[in-house]
């Protein structure tokens, strides 16, 4: 999500660290280096001169400096700024707040709205929640039939307009989900080039009529800057409850999303990383302040892997991940449950230091498509070479190119490929501890684990 940003922060944290002593001078040094990653990153000016100036009055301090390892105290204090300036808390929407609670996403057309829609209602109908979804764009019949599609492909309630204005019917929707005891009410706004009195007017209008109404903004997360000044704009025009930034799986201008919340003083609630129906996760600070620090989200991708993977498998195979006798079976299940996890890098990014892999896996070029002549190939060898890979000699090779419908090049790779794969493992498995520990402090218990890769 913030490659690059992540990269070149560590290397300044690595110089940081290098160091036992840091003079006063040291740590400015090190700090004007951040405040040129961050700008460049497209983070806004005045969130980096807060940023920057808050880690500054705690850095410089004598305690730190004199402290054994002042590279780490600093780089925890950037973490806990970064925090900070992430909106602190986690923030999220109090359902019992109304019965029911109405949740409005409003923003500039093409943001993303409609499929935050769909995506907040599989959010809380996984949540065991009876979302009801509700178009108020009564000019566009077509904007209203992409999100009527979306609930019935999906299964979730969708309530028809009976009038010809949004007005009309408002009430008429709330008594609807009353009676179906369905909660929250998620209602889709049309949006406009740009903002105009008009939207602002029906945005003001709709909340006087639902004044319960949370109102979320949508933003593009790939706009860079561009979206600070849309969000800016809102936030001085209509009451906004929360943010939804879109598009965040890009690496693009990650440094606008970190400035949202600053800017608007508005809490960032959700963060859509795809076009998929699954792809909306709840934004949690700390965990995202991980992330662009490259310590990983370890968090995030237990609770993923929990979800994904079958439980027993899954010890199963770290049981022979921590020996080390991985095998071209397991390869196969792993991309099985990669395929269930979602995009390789999106895995990769979680783990502390994972944004060094992913430059390898870019260097690999793992595809979907790639992954699924890998599994072909794979199925193609007899068990015996699944379970020993250094048996399989040329003619054999041929063979399993032959019966994969792949190449002798392609089989080659996906051997040189394992290889690689295996030392990427024992690399990651010096990461494990950590990560165990870390999740046993949470209560997480060892079981889960980051899943074998
Ligand atoms: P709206 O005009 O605000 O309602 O925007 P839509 O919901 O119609 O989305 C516009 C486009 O953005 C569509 O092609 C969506 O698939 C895409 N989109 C929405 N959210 C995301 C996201 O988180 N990531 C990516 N890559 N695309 C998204
Ligand atoms: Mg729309």
């Amino acid at each position: 999500m913030f490659d690059s940003l992540t990269k070149k922060l560590n290397e300044t944290f690595k110089k940081l660290r290098g160091r036992g002593k840091l003079s006063e001078d040291e740590v400015k040094d090190g700090l004007k280096e951040i405040r040129r990653i961050l700008l460049a990153a497209d983070v806004h000016y005045s969130v980096v001169k807060k940023f920057i100036n808050g880690v500054e009055g705690k850095a410089v301090g004598e305690e730190v400096l004199e402290s054994l390892s002042p590279g780490e105290q600093i780089i925890k204090i950037v973490r806990s700024e970064l925090e900070e300036i992430l909106g602190g808390d986690q923030a999220e929407l109090d359902l019992g707040a109304a019965n029911p609670l109405p949740v409005m996403l409003v923003g500039l057309q093409g943001t993303g709205k409609t499929t935050t829609c769909g995506k907040l209602a599989n959010y809380y109908s996984k949540d065991g929640k009876k979302p009801l979804l509700y178009s108020a764009d009564y000019k566009r019949p077509a904007a209203r039939e992409q999100l009527q599609q979306i609930a019935d492909g999906n299964d979730f309630n969708y309530y028809k307009h009976q009038y010809d204005d949004p007005r009309q019917d408002l009430e008429e929707l709330r008594q609807h989900a009353r009676r179906g005891g369905m909660n929250p009410l998620i209602i889709d706004t049309a949006g406009r080039l740009n903002i105009d009195e008009p939207m602002l007017d029906e945005i003001s209008d709709f909340t006087q009529i639902l004044p319960e109404m949370k109102v979320l903004l949508v933003i593009d997360g790939m706009m860079g800057q561009e979206a600070l000044n849309v969000a800016d704009d809102f936030a001085g025009s209509v009451e906004l409850d929360g943010l939804v930034l879109t598009k965040m799986e890009g690496d693009a201008r990650g440094g606008a999303a970190i400035s949202a919340r600053e800017v608007t003083g508005v809490p960032i609630l959700f963060i859509g990383t795809g076009e998929k129906i699954d792809d909306l996760q709840p934004f949690y600070p700390e965990r995202m302040a991980s992330r662009i620090l490259g310590m990983g989200d370890v968090f995030s991708l237990i609770e993923e892997a929990e979800e994904a993977a079958d439980e027993k498998q899954q010890q199963e195979m770290q049981q022979r991940f921590m020996e080390g006798e991985i095998t071209m079976e397991d390869l196969d299940k792993q991309f099985d449950q990669l395929k269930n996890m979602g995009p390789l890098e999106g895995i990769l990014e979680k783990l502390p230091g994972g944004f060094q892999l992913k430059d390898q896996l870019q260097q690999s070029d793992m595809s979907p498509r790639d992954i699924d002549r890998m599994q072909a190939i794979i199925r193609s060898m007899t068990p015996q070479e699944r379970r020993n890979p250094e048996i399989i000699d040329g003619s054999r090779r041929r063979r399993i190119a032959e019966g994969s419908g792949t190449s002798r090049q392609m089989v080659n790779k996906l051997l040189k490929q394992f290889n690689m794969m295996k030392k990427m493992m024992e690399k990651l498995r010096n990461n494990q501890g950590m990560v165990q520990k870390m999740a046993s402090q949470m209560g997480l218990g060892g079981a889960g684990g980051i899943p074998g890769l």
